[in-house]
C-alpha cells in the first residue's frame, strides 16, 4: 500500500515536470518568434511609439521600488540590539510584537507563530476541527488555505466565489453545508475583505465556526473594522512578499481567552499555558509542536508595523485612483468591494482581462506586453480544485482510518466542489504586485498609459 501511494505521488511529480519544461520550451519558441517579426518589420531597432515586446519604447523605464524596504538607521539599530543581547528564542520582544498586532487588529489577544500556515493549522486544531470535519472555503486563494484544512484531518469543500470581489460567495455557501460542516474559512484574498456581515449571519444561524484567513488582509476595515477580527480566529501572514514582510512568520488573534490559551499551549509543547520557555518538567498538559517566534522576528516586526498603516492608506488611495483610470478601458475589469468595505490591503491589484476586446490578444501574450513596456504582472492562481493534493490526502493512511471509503470517494468529492465562476476568474485575471502602488500617482498614470497602449495596437501584436 505504502508504495502504491509514494509511486503515485513520484508519477505526480514528473508529471508536473514535463508540464513546466512544456511549458518552458513554448515560450521560448514564441520569444524566438517575435524577434522576428520585430526584425522583419521594424528592423532591428524598432519603433519609438510601438509596443516594447515588438522592439518598441517602454512606458516605463524607471522600475519599482524594490521590496521589502526599511529605515536604515532605525530598524537595524532595533535588530542589532536583539543580536546582540543573545535572547533569540521567545522573550519580550516577542511579547511586545503581540500586544502591537492585537492592538493594531482590535483583537483582545495575539498569539504570534512561525508563519500564517501553521497560525492556520493551530487555529482550526484549537476549534477542535479534525476528522469527519468539513470546512466550507473558497477556491481563489493559495495552496496554504486548503493544505491546513486536510493538515487537520477534515475535508476541504470549495464554494465558489463572486464573479466581481473574487471573495467566497455568502450567497452559495448555505448550498454546501452539511451534517458534517463545522466551519467556514473566508480568505480575504489579494488584500481585499471577504462579505464578513454575510459569512457571520450564515455561521450564526448553522452554528459554525469562522477562521478568517487574513494572511493577505493586514489593517484591511469593513465598517471601520480589521478584516481577521469578526470570526472565532484571525490568522495573518508575515511571509517575505507580504504587505508586513518579515521573512517568515504568522499570527493568530481572538477575544476568546481558553482558544488563546490553547494556541500558545500547542505552539509550545503542549505546556500548560504560562510555562516560561526553556522550562522543564512543569508538566506537559496536552498534544502539542512547536511554533514559536524568535525575538529578530519580532523585531522585524515592529519596524514593518510602523510603517504598515500609512502604507496601507497609500495603496488603498492609489489602487482607487488606478482603477478608475483604467475602468473604461475595454476589456479591462477591474475589482469590486464587497459590501461595507471602507479599506483594503491591495496584496495584490487584480483587474479581468477580457480577450475579445483586444482582438483576440491572449491573455499570456497581454501579460508578456504589459511586463515588457515595464509594468511587470502575472496571470495569479490556477484551480485549486482540480490539483492533486486533496486526491493525494485521500489516499494516505491517516484519511483511510479517519474515514470510510465512500467519504473519500474522489470524483464526487470534485464533482461536490465544482466552482465554475472560479475556472473562468483563473483564465482572465491579472495581478500588480502591491509595491506598484507605493509609487505615487503620477506613477499609476504610467501602468494605466501601458494598458491603453496593449489596447491600441492589440490587433497588431494578437497576429504575431
Ligand atoms: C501567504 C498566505 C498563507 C500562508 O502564509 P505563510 O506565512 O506563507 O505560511 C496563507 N493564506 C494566504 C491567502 C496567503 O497568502
Amino acid at each position: 500500500m505504502k508504495t502504491d501511494v509514494t509511486a503515485s505521488v513520484g508519477d505526480i511529480h514528473n508529471k508536473i515536470r514535463r508540464r513546466t519544461f512544456i511549458k518552458t520550451s513554448a515560450t521560448a519558441m514564441l520569444g524566438a518568434g517575435m524577434m522576428q517579426y520585430c526584425f522583419n518589420v521594424f528592423g532591428s531597432e524598432g519603433t519609438m511609439d510601438g509596443l516594447a515586446l515588438l522592439g518598441g519604447k517602454p512606458v516605463r523605464k524607471k522600475g519599482w521600488a524594490h521590496w521589502p524596504h526599511w529605515v536604515a538607521a532605525e530598524d537595524e539599530q532595533k535588530i542589532l540590539e536583539v543580536l546582540r543581547s543573545g535572547v533569540w528564542s521567545r522573550a519580550g520582544v516577542v511579547t511586545s510584537f503581540e500586544k502591537a498586532w492585537a492592538k493594531a487588529i482590535g483583537s483582545k489577544r495575539c498569539l504570534a507563530v512561525v508563519n500564517g500556515t501553521n497560525a492556520l493549522v493551530i487555529s482550526l486544531a484549537q476549534l477542535d476541527i479534525g476528522a469527519g470535519d468539513e470546512v466550507i472555503l473558497p477556491p481563489y486563494t493559495f495552496i496554504a488555505t486548503p493544505q491546513s484544512i486536510l493538515m487537520n484531518g477534515a475535508i476541504p469543500v470549495f464554494c465558489d466565489v463572486d464573479p466581481q470581489t473574487y471573495q467566497l460567495d455568502p450567497k452559495k455557501v448555505e448550498s454546501k453545508i452539511t451534517s458534517k460542516t463545522r466551519a467556514i474559512l473566508p480568505v480575504h484574498i489579494l488584500g481585499l475583505p471577504a462579505d464578513m456581515t454575510a459569512i457571520m449571519d450564515i455561521a450564526k444561524k448553522h452554528n459554525l465556526m469562522v477562521v478568517e484567513d487574513a494572511c493577505q488582509g493586514w489593517l484591511a476595515e469593513i465598517n471601520g473594522k480589521k478584516v481577521g477580527s469578526f470570526g472565532n480566529a484571525g490568522c495573518y501572514s508575515f511571509q517575505n512578499s507580504k504587505n508586513m514582510p518579515i521573512g517568515e512568520g504568522g499570527a493568530i488573534v481572538s477575544d476568546d481567552d481558553a482558544f488563546m490559551d490553547r494556541c500558545y499551549s500547542y505552539h509550545n509543547y503542549g505546556n500548560a499555558y504560562g510555562t516560561a520557555v526553556g522550562a522543564v518538567g512543569g508538566g506537559t498538559v496536552m498534544l502539542g509542536s512547536k511554533m514559536r517566534y524568535t525575538e529578530y522576528q519580532a523585531a522585524i516586526g515592529l519596524a514593518m508595523l510602523k510603517t504598515l498603516e500609512p502604507e496601507t492608506i497609500k495603496r488603498h488611495a492609489n489602487a482607487e485612483y488606478l482603477k478608475s483610470k483604467i475602468k473604461d478601458i475595454p476589456g479591462i475589469v477591474p475589482y469590486a468591494f464587497s459590501p461595507g468595505v471602507n479599506r483594503a490591503a491591495f496584496h495584490l491589484f487584480p483587474f479581468r482581462y477580457k480577450e475579445d476586446s483586444f482582438n483576440g490578444l491572449s491573455r499570456d501574450k497581454f501579460i508578456k506586453a504589459l511586463s515588457a513596456e515595464g509594468v511587470g504582472c502575472s496571470g495569479g492562481y490556477g484551480q485549486l480544485n482540480k490539483q492533486p493534493f486533496v486526491k493525494a490526502a485521500f489516499q494516505t493512511k491517516n484519511f483511510k482510518r479517519m474515514y470510510a471509503p465512500a467519504e473519500l470517494d474522489y470524483e464526487a468529492w470534485l464533482e461536490r466542489t465544482r466552482c465554475p465562476e472560479n475556472e473562468k476568474l483563473c483564465t482572465e485575471m491579472v495581478w500588480l504586485s502591491q509595491e506598484k502602488l507605493l509609487a505615487e500617482k503620477e506613477d499609476m498614470d504610467d501602468i494605466a498609459n501601458a494598458i491603453e497602449k496593449i489596447h491600441k495596437h492589440s490587433r497588431k501584436l494578437a497576429k504575431v
